[in-house]
């Protein structure tokens, strides 16, 4: 069967059966379907038509190793012939996870030595929001409930972390949104700053946003404040530098819980293990996935800090939560060796050192083309603004049109960066060398180019 007929075959199965995430599949369908990704090596991957595709996205910000490690196969198939599968819910334990837990313990903030385990990052927020629930409630808060976040935030999909997280689209389909939570204002500087206020200022006041917020439910109900270091699925905000310590005040001053949520920035993507370490914020909660096995193997987890292991420890009950998977040993001997990879070829001091530099240099290159409104970076997650008017920052009609075309010029021409909205955002995995560099850059600048060519006539005059 020639390459094309296979595609098509697979296409058409895929259409009958297949429901995508986030996706309209009446769109998929009308444009003949999905693409075919059959295979990974190192930081590309290849459809089913035989092209080489640069992958920016590191799959979902997932596989910071790159594909097709030999090391991870093999620690699978080692420990499927070993353990398969135990669970650890009644008085058992295993080796892989054990080890994994004291590892994670290690490369984590020094406060956060246990480690709670699921399978994705949706999972893992849900975890956290009933360990910090059911924490005010053994502290003899109960009145603790609400938790705040950010609009525009990405904690997962299900009802409980799709609640939390602060994208409407989501809430949606999920109504009703599972109550307890509130939306603050995202420190969006690019597109939520007044005329003329500094990044400096914006992050003040993004940052007291949720003091107000606070005041408003009353501190005695307030149980914690969630935020990803870096807004990802929200398109890559990176917030100014007075955001973070600005917000480690607030909850400090109230005695609120802070939960960061890692499920992106874990793993090395700012250049340390933890964003947190380069926030220098001091979270109770870190909740992560996606990296932890280079997306080898599904696995998530909360990092959960010792205040509140401690009053855990302290009762004399269950803690009446857990997934069948909750530190399944394969997936915990993967990370184990996903981890150590990392640890040896250097990848995350190098995001200091050499990726992350060379990502900020590839997109300042971007700055003046017509089209961008802004470039930013931090570490090895970047994002391209597009607009109809530099000056301005004014976008295109109909936001995410044209982030659709930009993408799909990348996508044509042998590339993978996402659009969110009109944001062009990439997060590659952390194994890029100069020659992965060179070519992103060289097909950025022919689909900002191609793209301009399609909009033209709506670009500010
Ligand atoms: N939190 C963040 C910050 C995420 O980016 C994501 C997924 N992109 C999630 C949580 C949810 O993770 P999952 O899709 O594994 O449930």
């Amino acid at each position: 069967m020639s390459n094309r007929l296979q595609t098509e075959q697979i296409q058409q199965l895929d259409s009958q059966h297949h429901l995508h995430p986030f996706t309209t599949h009446q769109t998929l369908r009308a444009a003949s379907g999905p693409r075919v990704i059959v295979k990974g090596e190192g930081a590309y991957v290849f459809d089913s038509e035989g092209n080489r595709i640069l992958d920016g996205m590191a799959g979902l910000w997932t596989t910071n190793i790159g594909y097709g490690s030999k090391e991870l196969a093999q620690a699978a198939y080692d420990q499927i012939l070993e353990l398969p599968f135990y669970n650890t819910f009644f008085k058992t334990t295993h080796p892989p996870v054990v080890a994994l837990a004291r590892k994670l313990a290690e490369l984590a903030p020094a406060n956060l030595n246990q480690v709670f385990f699921g399978s994705s990052g949706s999972e893992s927020n849900d975890t956290a929001i009933r360990l910090i629930r059911h924490y005010w409630v053994l502290k003899g808060e109960p009145k603790r409930r609400i938790i705040i976040s950010r609009k525009n935030a990405y904690h997962g999909s299900t009802i409980a972390a799709g609640s939390m997280g602060g994208m409407s689209h989501v809430h949606q389909h999920s109504y009703p949104v599972y109550e307890g939570f509130r939306h603050v204002m995202d420190p969006y500087w690019y597109g939520e700053s007044f005329d003329g206020e500094t990044p400096e200022a914006f992050g003040l006041r993004a940052a007291r946003a949720i003091e107000d917020e606070i005041l408003r439910c009353g501190p005695e109900n307030v149980a914690a404040f969630a935020g990803e270091p870096v807004q990802g699925a929200g398109g890559v905000k990176i917030a100014p530098d007075t955001y973070w310590p600005e917000v480690q005040r607030i909850v400090d001053k109230y005695g609120i819980l802070l939960l960061a949520d890692e499920v992106i920035t874990g793993f090395g993507r700012l250049g340390t293990w933890f964003a947190s370490e380069y926030y220098g914020i001091r979270p109770d909660l870190i909740t992560f996935a996606k990296a932890a096995t280079s997306g080898y193997v599904p696995l998530s987890g909360v990092l959960v800090g010792d205040n509140i292991a401690d009053a855990l420890m302290a009762e004399n009950d269950d803690f009446n939560h857990g997934y069948t998977f909750s530190g399944h040993p394969v997936a915990c001997a993967v990370a184990l060796k996903n981890l150590e990879i990392m640890e040896r070829d250097r990848l995350v001091p190098r995001v200091k050192e050499t990726t992350g530099p060379a990502l900020a240099r590839m997109l300042a290159r971007f700055k003046d083309h017509p089209l961008v409104g802004e470039v930013r970076s931090v570490g090895m997650m970047g994002a391209i603004e597009l607009v109809a008017d530099k000056k301005t920052r004014r976008r295109f009609s109909d936001l995410g049109r044209v982030g659709l075309i930009c993408r799909d010029h990348f996508f044509r021409d042998g590339f993978i960066m996402r659009a969110v909205f009109d944001t062009m955002v990439c997060a590659p995995p952390l194994i890029w060398a100069d020659t992965q560099f060179e070519e992103a850059s060289a097909v950025i600048e022919r689909a900002l180019d191609q793209t301009l060519q399609d909009v033209k006539g709506e670009l500010a005059a």
